[in-house]
């Protein structure tokens, strides 16, 4: 590499300032940065606590020279880029020069290096912006930093630090989009001990997906490589049974550096559209090739965020990349190696599957999960939804039209409202009576409400909500018994994790096990559920997992339901009843009851507060039809 050198103050002005050390995961990115701009191509990094006690990032990369280790520390020292006129070409992911910097100036950071041309290597320590220690050591060559006690002497910094398992999780995140995006490298992530995750650095972007998503997501994966005015498109999209219901998995890097652009998101969204339901978001690893004369990465400080010149050009790629690969369906990405599913597994899942042979029937239930796959859904039924919704909001809309108390106040209409009050006074009183009369149902409507007449009255109750909030009624009388409602799979079930979501859950396991979860964590990312609240299949319990890891993200909203309640109505949700779900006569006589017992509660909503049942009676039919007046 070449010489570091302070940037001219002209050079430096130019450059978006702003802070590359926000939190453990920036530093991380900062350094990884740094080891891959050195052409190292094995990349180690360890945390512990979430990277705010510990961060090691080890490289094979070229080093710094004894006589430039301290240069490197230096604001604006930068070996990649010397005049203004480099910032337009630039290829390298580091170039202001500040990352390390700013990182010495609020951590411990020790610094063990060596070039290929020295016989001994050279140790560095750094604290608070002060050289501490420096000497000659006997090391590898390459690059060791470790960053210690971050923000410690910052406590207006300090206070935005997260839990430990949040700062892990964001770290994770980070380095796998990189390890996404530079599939030629290998990048391991060690957090407390633990190995999240470590691809291979073969440069086999579906390679990499398995190490990071796992080996559902890696065998449904459809190969993009397009080019349409100089601009390659490149990399994976998922299928569309793989779509999810956030935008997490979606990773954008362009001249293989991971930036965010919402634009780009909704580009590739609406490629898949017709292919995937509303509400669900595709998978995706695209790669954005462009010269770097037409891209501007100088915009953001932590360098997420870029400008294309030929911003329509770019769109019109990806959008047709994208369509190309999923109308291609046949041209699969092939593994690097043809691994057969045996191997993947064996490579995925190493403890469990090499363990002992009592574990072969897990493995089998992982194989037929593999296998089988959801049928696409069809635009059709998406758009049933939609129709669905319209027609019920007309439907309640026309409804309180109706019963709405006119806004007419003149003296004559407020004596005639007073009448009227009056009359639904007696109306209400009879209804009171009419409760008790025998219900007839009459049968469901749009496979969603059910329809009944009792006496004089006509109601229709939302059969998921009703049936979500007997279930989360039951889990929470269990909870306050302290009756566990853990029941034992028969086919233990194995999670594919983001790396995120393993830290998480590693943190999480006695909460999960609270509520009726047996989860073990058999290292190298690999999770096996043995217990749930309540049996389901493969596919929901996976599901129903991942909805918990999503309110202890925090990112499920649950208005004023507590931590506790959100997760029992997740579970009881789960596994209730849905709409667009056709009844027996039967089945609804069985949920009307269970019904009446919330009722006689006094509840008269789902978890969430929406109505549980609407009424309309006879007199407010005939009055709609003008039947009375
Ligand atoms: P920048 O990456 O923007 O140049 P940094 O502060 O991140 O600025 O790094 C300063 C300089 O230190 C780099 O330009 C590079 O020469 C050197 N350097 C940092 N990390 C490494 C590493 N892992 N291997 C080799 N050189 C490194
Ligand atoms: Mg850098």
């Amino acid at each position: 590499m070449a010489d570091i050198r302070v940037l001219p103050q002209s050079v430096a002005d130019k450059i978006a300032a702003g802070e590359v050390c926000e939190r453990p995961s920036s530093v991380c990115k900062e350094l990884v940065e740094n080891s891959i701009d050195a052409g190292a191509d094995k990349i180690s990094v360890e945390i512990k606590s979430g990277g705010i006690k510990y961060i090691r990032v080890t490289d094979n990369g070229c080093g710094i020279s004894k006589e430039f280790a301290e240069t490197a520390f230096l604001r604006h020292a930068t070996s990649k880029l010397t005049e203004i006129d480099d910032l337009e070409s630039l290829s390298t992911m580091g170039f202001r020069g500040e990352a390390l910097a700013s990182i010495c100036s609020v951590a411990r950071v020790e610094l063990i290096t060596k070039t290929k041309d020295e016989e001994m290597g050279t140790h560095l320590v750094i604290e608070g912006g002060i050289k501490k220690e420096k000497d000659e050591i006997v090391c590898n060559e390459g690059t060791t930093m470790v960053v210690e006690d971050l923000f410690k002497n910052i406590p207006a910094r300090m206070k935005f630090m997260k839990k430990d398992s949040t700062e892990a999780g964001y770290v994770a995140d980070t380095l796998s989009r990189i390890a996404l995006a530079k599939p030629s490298v290998s990048i391991e992530l060690i957090s407390d001990g633990k190995t999240v995750f470590k691809t291979t650095g073969d440069g086999n972007i579906s390679n990499a997906v398995l190490k990071v998503y796992g080996v559902e997501c890696a065998k449904s994966l459809l190969e993009v490589d397009f080019e349409q005015n100089g601009i390659k498109v490149r990399g994976v999209i998922g299928k569309p049974e793989i779509a999810r219901g956030n935008r997490t998995r979606q990773t954008l890097f362009v001249n293989e550096r991971y930036i965010k652009n919402h634009v780009v998101s909704k580009i590739v969204e609406e490629a898949y559209k017709n292919s995937i339901m509303t509400g669900r978001f595709p998978f995706f690893v695209l790669g954005i090739i462009i010269s770097p004369k037409l891209v501007d990465v100088n915009v953001h400080p932590a360098k997420t965020e870029v400008k294309f010149a030929y911003e329509k050009e770019v769109y019109d790629a990806v959008y047709y990349g994208v369509k190309n690969a999923l109308f291609r369906e046949d041209e699969k990405p092939k593994l690097n190696k043809e691994l057969t599913f045996e191997k993947r597994m064996a490579e995925s899942f190493p403890k469990p599957v090499q363990m002992s042979m009592t574990f072969a029937p897990k493995r089998e239930n992982v194989l037929r999960d593999v296998v089988k796959t959801e049928p696409l859904s069809k635009p059709v039924q998406s758009k049933k939804q939609d129709t669905l919704d319209i027609d019920m909001k007309k439907f309640t809309e026309k409804y309180l039209e109706h019963t709405i108390p006119p806004k007419d106040l003149t003296e004559k209409a407020v004596e005639k409202n007073a009448e009227e009050i009056k009359e639904q006074e007696v109306v209400q009183e009879i209804k009171i009576e009419e409760e008790k009369m025998p219900r007839k149902i009459i049968g469901q409507l749009f496979d969603t409400y059910i329809l009944y007449q009792q006496g004089e009255e006509a109601y229709l109750v939302d059969q998921h909500a009703a049936h979500e909030r007997m279930r989360f009624e039951k889990l929470l009388k269990q909870r306050k018994q302290k009756i566990s409602f853990s029941q034992g799979l028969l086919v233990p079930v194995v999670l594919d994790l983001d790396p995120s979501e393993r830290v998480l859950l590693a943190e999480n396991m006695e909460f999960f096990s609270e509520y009726g979860f047996e989860i073990e964590d058999f290292g190298g990312g690999s999770f096996i559920v043995r217990s749930t609240p309540v049996i389901g299949s493969d596919k929901e319990i996976i599901s129903l997992v991942f909805e918990i890891l999503e309110i202890l993200k925090g990112n499920k909203k649950g208005g004023i339901m507590s931590l506790e309640e959100r997760t029992l109505d997740t579970i009881a949700c789960k596994y209730a009843i849905k709409a667009n779900k056709k009844l027996s006569f039967a089945e609804m006589e069985d949920l009307l009851k269970g019904l009446d017992e919330l009722l006689e509660k006094g509840i008269t909503t789902c978890p969430h507060g929406r109505p549980i049942k609407v009424s309309l009676s006879k007199y407010e039919l005939e009055k709609m039809f003008k039947r009375v007046v």
